[in-house]
């Protein structure tokens, strides 16, 4: 509550009017001698500078990777199991001429088979880092990454 600063009446709803010139707090009635101004408060706009995105991507931590190696790894488990290659690819359910290839070094398997592999076998062939719940990320600034360089990147 406050009093209109050109008549003296109370209100509780005062506008700010431009009486003669000057500034005034005034009721709804005084209001009309002068320019009533606006209330709304000035709002000021920030322009939000434009951002440069970085080229980023999002790498999950989880860089998995058969092993060097796993080829003798997975001929040594097989055999003590005594299983012949065709039984051995009939249970992951591949091809006998991939075992081979496997066992020899020749290819390495892809990952799910590579686990397979693990389960049956019960050896150790895949390696690398899986934990989807942390995420690492990447600038890429030239060429391709590799495994390595992924690991390289990777977060403590
Ligand atoms: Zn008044």
């Amino acid at each position: 509550m406050a009093d209109c600063e050109m008549c003296g009446v109370g209100s509780s709803k005062l506008s700010d009017a431009i009486i003669e010139g000057t500034l005034m707090k005034v009721c709804k009635k005084c209001g009309g001698f002068g320019d009533v101004i606006g209330v709304e408060p000035r709002s000021i706009r920030y322009e939000k500078p434009i951002q440069k995105v970085p080229r980023q991507i999002f790498v999950e931590d989880s860089v998995l990777f058969v092993i060097e190696g796993a080829g003798k790894i997975v001929k040594d488990a097989r055999e003590k199991r005594d299983l012949k290659q065709s039984q051995f690819a009939s249970m992951i359910g591949i091809k006998e001429s991939m075992i081979h290839k496997i066992e020899t070094s020749m290819m390495k398997p892809d990952l799910s088979t590579a686990k397979k592999i693990e389960k049956i076998l019960d050896v150790k062939i895949v390696d690398g880092y899986d934990d989807p719940e942390k995420g690492v990320e990447l600038n890429l600034n030239d060429g391709d990454l590799t495994v390595g360089d992924l690991i390289k990147f990777k977060k403590d």
